[in-house]
């Protein structure tokens, strides 16, 4: 019962992220990445009884060594706030830290991980939405923050995640995840590095404007697990 819901909801936005690209002459893979900060353990297996091959994600650093623990066979992501004394329980747990928004852990990461033999894979929120309760590194400071960690043998920068205001001004949303697509595709362009390839923008509400902007890799947790416990 519940998985048939899961799945349902599943290709659902699948078959929406398909319209859209149709729409948009889009031809690259949108990845999609399943929220579940807000599930059961229960339902999280539902879903991975499914065999979907979607990546996982959690937003508290404890859940994702926790759950991490209990659930082996997925991929998971970590999208929250990184701080420094629990890289520990993210860095080389996660495929993807989509959620670097500082120089200082950027280096403690590096460090923590050359101890530890990782090469760990992330990317990095820019605050698009310039409300000061969001993370992010700075727009205009893109180049430097760029440029730094490409001196950091232990990180590899896979890309940019952003999220925008929540608003029902559709306008506001479109400016910011064009905000960020322009400092990604300078990136592209200015340092052609081919694992530079990511674009993380679009959650439950805002998915499709944020694919029409230009992203490939969509987080989206409500609109898959909303009410199923
Ligand atoms: C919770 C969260 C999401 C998913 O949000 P929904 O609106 O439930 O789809 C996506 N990205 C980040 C960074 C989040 O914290």
């Amino acid at each position: 019962m519940r998985k048939n819901i899961l799945l349902k909801r599943y290709n659902s936005i699948i078959e929406n992220i398909s319209n859209i690209k149709n729409s948009h002459n889009i031809n690259y893979d949108i990845t999609l990445v399943a929220v579940t900060k807000y599930s059961s353990i229960e339902v999280i297996n539902d879903f991975l009884e499914l065999k979907l091959s979607t990546p996982l994600a959690e937003s508290k650093a404890q859940s994702l060594r926790d759950r991490s623990n209990i659930i082996k066979n997925a991929d998971w992501h970590f999208i929250g706030g990184v701080q420094k004394n629990k890289i520990k329980y993210i860095t080389g747990v996660a495929s993807l830290i989509q959620s670097l928004d500082s120089i200082d852990t950027l280096l403690f990461m590096d460090e923590y991980s050359k101890k530890n033999g990782i090469v760990q894979n992330v990317l990095l929120q820019f605050n698009i939405s310039d409300e000061s309760q969001k993370n992010g590194f700075a727009i205009n400071a893109y180049k430097m923050v760029y440029d730094k960690s490409l001196e950091l043998n232990n990180i590899n920068v896979l890309g940019l995640m952003g999220m925008a205001k929540y608003t029902d001004d559709i306008s506001v949303i479109n400016k910011e995840f064009e905000s960020l697509r322009v400092i990604y595709d300078n990136i592209k362009s200015e340092y052609r590095n081919e694992i530079f390839n990511t674009l993380s923008m679009g959650m439950s509400s805002d998915y499709e404007i944020a694919i029409k902007q230009g992203s490939n890799m969509v987080r989206i947790g409500s609109t898959l697990f909303e009410d199923l416990i």
